[in-house]
């Protein structure tokens, strides 16, 4: 009997309560989340170079035979070292073992390995320390290398991912012949593809076939949930609310945000319900326009609720509010005690509050609200489409702002947001220099790092972003807590603090707010900063191993800094790999440019682009990428209700069942 893939990891052999808690630090609770969890990279064991193209510094790749046994160089005590020498008939490389003394009898004379790792050149020989080592004959022709987190190692995800696709059960959704008319695999043949393939080309396949049966679901869906179009009473309301909400803010609104007030006051003298995308770049001030939203409303006597991914940025909106509506803003979130969510609850329901602000898990279900006119959700592509669709049928006739600063072409945007009117902010706040952006190579990191010691210790404020929380095996990244140590040995004098996923939302904020007063100098995280979070007068960012990230999110994470004005820089650093594309940010800073241009750079040739974090509703598809798959599954739809009736009925049961799991799904993120 096979497993169901809606079990939790622990049905997995092997996978105990502690793998399953470190598994959870990743979003990994199924065994279906475990089969999502897909590769950053794969790396090609298919064609080996030759011992003699190793050059010093670079990533060697050899199949090469042991032609002297290992010898011990230190046998005792806390570090080991033994090495031996290969030879390919190009040159020889000497292998050093560190630290591993029960793999000595393993390797043996005369017999064929393969050997990945960074060539270094000692005394005249090349070398490879602890490489990654195969035997000849059982080298994978393709490795997965997934993104990690503490405590979880590339070979506990291989082995738990094997485990679950060889007991896995997976009814097939899809009748052969539909699969056979759209070229769609069996799940459990895609997931194999994606997690192990034999080639490249194979898994980008696999992915496709997994993208398309995403998104039928997820077109069937929107047909399900978009309410016919409901009437309701428009709202009267002045073209003047707008004047009185600017002159209460503290500063000048760009004639974009202006532009977007309007059209939502439009919306709301109609008389059916908005459905309105706000887009617009980082830092283009999206809150201020949302605000406004909540003030038309409260002028009208209704209530507002907006939405936040995550309890920072919840945070940092109820601190904006509560500046403009005093008393008559809430803030809800996970972590609220139980005695101020009564007092929340008892004042939605009597209206004294009229806008809400909290993190979306715990807006679902009943709240009292005793008007409920506006929902409004910020950083939209980080909520769940399954989500959003169950929210729009939840609240019909309430009006629905989503913002956004994903940049998303204008025809996918209608798709996706179901025909929504679109607002753009295409202008930043005046006296808003771009951040100066520098491509950093190793040779110039130490002096970076220098200035930026000088510069806190005058007051200065740093992010510094790293691929990794922790040193991984086989990944050459610099990690949060390597950084840290690095720091504090060549510049003890700048007070660094870690931030990262695995801390609880209460210490995140705690180290945000020590941030904010000055009391950390420079913050060092993995992307767990939100791209948000609005801390005025941080002007310096750092990326290390920039070209492991998606250009999209390096313009966001660059937004980060300069948001209250002055001169900002923006420092990638790379060791030289993807130079190209680190260059597009150097000159541009239009997001939507950016997007279109990392595109177009990004061809076949890669052998799997970075799946871009953080911008993703979708588990499979990307927004950019899949641009035309769209309107692909539209059209297949139309086809399947034809042509395939009972996988157009199955599908549907589907959807809805869909729609109804994330209605009373509850819980904070
Ligand atoms: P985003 O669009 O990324 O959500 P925010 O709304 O967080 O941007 O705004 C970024 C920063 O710019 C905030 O500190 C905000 O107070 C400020 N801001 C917004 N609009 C303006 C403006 N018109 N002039 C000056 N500063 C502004
Ligand atoms: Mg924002």
């Amino acid at each position: 009997m096979g497993i169901e893939r809606k079990e939790t990891v622990t049905a997995l052999r092997k996978v105990g309560l502690k793998t399953a808690k470190l598994l959870g630090n990743l979003e990994i609770r199924t065994v279906e989340d475990l089969l999502y969890h897909f590769p950053a990279y794969y790396r090609d064991f298919r064609a080996p170079q030759k011992i003699a193209q190793a050059e010093e510094g670079k990533l060697l790749l050899v199949r090469a035979r042991l032609t002297m046994p290992p010898r011990w160089i230190r046998r005792f005590g806390k570090t080991t070292i033994f090495t031996f020498e290969v030879a390919d008939g190009t040159g020889v490389l000497d292998i050093n073992i560190f630290n591993l003394p029960f793999l000595f009898e393993k390797y043996v004379l005369g017999q064929e390995y393969l050997f990945y790792g960074k060539a270094k050149l000692f005394r005249h020989r090349m070398q490879l320390d602890n490489p990654q080592v195969f035997e000849a004959q059982k080298a994978p022709q393709v490795l997965a290398y997934y993104p990690l987190t503490a405590g979880v190692s590339q070979h506990m995800l291989r082995s738990a991912v094997k485990t679950a696709l060889e007991t896995v059960d997976m009814s097939e959704e899809y009748s052969p012949a539909f699969r056979e008319a759209t070229g769609i695999w069996e799940d459990l043949e895609d997931f194999k593809s994606i997690h192990m393939p034999s080639n490249p080309e194979e898994s980008a396949r696999a992915r496709k076939s997994l993208a398309k049966k995403e998104l039928l679901l997820f077109h069937r869906m929107l047909e399900l949930s978009a309410a016919e179009t409901c009437q309701r009473e428009p709202l009267v309301l002045s073209e003047q609310t707008v004047e009185e909400f600017l002159a209460k803010l503290p500063f000048v609104c760009t004639g974009a945000q202006k532009r977007a007030m309007h059209e939502i006051l439009a919306d709301f003298q109609k008389p059916r319900p908005a459905n309105r995308l706000v887009q617009g770049d980082v830092g283009s001030g999206k809150t201020a326009v949302a605000l406004y939203g909540a003030y038309a409303i409260l002028k009208a006597g209704g209530q507002s609720a907006l939405l936040a991914p995550t309890e920072l940025l919840a945070d940092q909106h109820y601190a904006s509010a509560a500046r403009l509506f005093g008393n008559r803003v809430r803030l809800l979130k996970g972590s609220t005690s139980a005695a101020e969510r009564e007092d929340v609850l008892r004042s939605l329901e009597n209206g004294e509050t009229s806008l809400l602000i909290g993190t979306h898990a715990l807006l679902y279900g009943a709240l009292p609200f005793q008007n409920l006119q506006l929902l409004m959700v910020d950083e939209q592509h980080r909520f769940g489409v399954a989500q959003r669709a169950a929210l729009l049928q939840e609240h019909p006739s309430a009006h629905m702002i989503a913002f956004s600063a994903t940049p998303i072409p204008r025809s996918m945007a209608l798709i996706l947001y179901g025909n929504a009117d679109i607002s753009v902010l295409d202008e930043l706040p005046p006296g808003r220099v771009p951040p100066a952006t520098h491509l950093i190579g190793r040779a110039k990191r130490d002096d970076m790092y220098a200035w930026i010691a000088k510069k806190t210790q005058e007051g200065e404020k740093a992010y510094l972003v790293c691929p990794l929380l922790e040193h991984s095996e086989g990944i050459d990244a610099c990690s949060v807590l390597e950084l840290q140590e690095e720091l504090a040995q060549k510049h003890p004098k700048m007070h660094t603090e870690v931030m990262h996923g695995r801390m609880n939302a209460l210490q995140k904020q705690e180290i945000m707010e020590r941030f904010r007063r000055g009391e950390i100098q420079a913050l060092i995280s993995t992307t767990v900063v939100e791209v948000g979070v609005d801390v005025q007068d941080a002007h310096i960012i750092v990326v290390e191993n920039a070209d492991r990230f998606g250009l999209a999110q390096l313009h966001q994470l660059r937004g980060r800094v300069g948001r209250g004005g002055g001169k900002s820089y923006c420092y990638l650093v790379s060791d030289g790999s993807g130079l190209e594309r680190l260059k597009i940010l150097k000159n541009c800073h239009d997001g939507f440019e950016i997007a279109r241009r990392d595109l177009a750079l990004r061809g076949s040739g890669e052998l799997l682009g970075q799946r871009q974090h953080g911008a993703e509703s979708f588990r499979v598809v990307d927004l950019l990428e899949d641009a035309e798959l769209f309107l692909e599954a539209k059209k297949t739809l139309g086809m399947m209700k034809k042509t395939f009736p009972r996988d157009y009925a199955a599908l549907t049961a589907r959807a809805a069942q869909n729609l109804q799991c994330s209605q009373g799904q509850r819980g904070s993120i």
